[in-house]
């Protein structure tokens, strides 16, 4: 079974058709980590895409916000956000509305992946928390007991992995042995397979970037194909027309900032 990874679409459509476009052939089940919308102008047709395609999808912050109802404040994003927030409320459907509802806002295991978990931002805040260090995620592997948590919400490409291990101690006396857990942040390389290999002593956190608006200076939208037999994460960019994107913003009178920093990936 090959999923295709998809996080923070963002309502840019334009991406999500490249990605699509990109992947003929190459998966079985699509999985969204959230923020279907938000900050792009094509919030309709991303969603119709999603809830025609993907098996599973749990729910964004920005998906939150746009639903109004309470647990986020759409007070508490910055005015830009904010602005495409109540501007995504208004012309979504009744039906798209309905689909972005019903999205869990808890970490989800999938029926076919047990070792599996999948949410929005953590396992320890699934809708809110920003996993952008070692630290944080060493917090949050204390939060879930799966050997690999899907996340999204960063924008950026990220793999964390904890390792424990046996240390042994002697500082006075008898030796002792310790555990001792550790978390590396690795930089996922463009096009290159990578092994999961994991065990209870041995899991990862894992961010496949963002299709719709990546924030790691790489304009392109990300993706990832994730092998649940042989164990693999193909990390992936593919290139798509922005200004097209751009367009369709401006048609919509959406922030200027929001149009401009698709252009330079931040
Ligand atoms: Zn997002």
């Amino acid at each position: 079974m090959r999923v295709l990874i998809l996080s923070d679409i963002h309502a840019n459509l334009v991406a999500l058709e490249s990605v699509f476009n990109a992947t003929v052939g190459r998966y079985d089940v699509i999985w969204c980590l959230g923020d279907v919308v938000g900050y792009g102008p094509c919030p309709n047709e991303c969603v119709a895409l999603m809830r025609e395609r993907a098996d599973l999808c749990v729910m964004g912050n920005h998906d939150w916000a746009v639903l109004g109802r309470s647990g986020i404040d759409v007070e508490d994003f910055n005015p830009h956000a904010r602005e495409a927030v109540l501007w995504t409320r208004d012309v979504l459907t009744a039906e798209n509305l309905a689909y972005l509802d019903q999205l869990p806002t808890k970490p989800v295991q999938p029926a076919m992946a047990s070792s599996l978990l999948l949410t929005h931002a953590s396992p320890r805040e699934p809708v809110l928390e920003y996993i952008l260090t070692p630290s944080i995620a060493m917090e949050n592997f204390a939060e879930f007991s799966e050997q690999i948590c899907l996340v999204g919400h960063t924008h950026k490409p990220a793999i964390y992995r904890w390792r424990l291990h046996n240390e042994i101690e002697s500082p006075a006396g008898a030796p002792e042995q310790k555990h001792v857990a550790t978390v590396e942040l690795l930089r996922p390389q463009i096009g290159a397979l990578l092994k999961l290999e994991t065990s209870p002593t041995l899991r990862l956190i894992i961010n496949p970037g963002s299709v719709g608006q990546p924030r790691d200076n790489d304009v392109r939208a990300a993706f990832a194909i994730l092998d649940l037999e042989a164990k693999t994460w193909l990390y992936e960019r593919v290139a798509y027309p922005i200004e097209l994107t751009q367009n369709q913003m401006r048609k919509a009178n959406l922030p200027r900032r929001l149009i401009d920093r698709l252009s330079f990936g931040w």
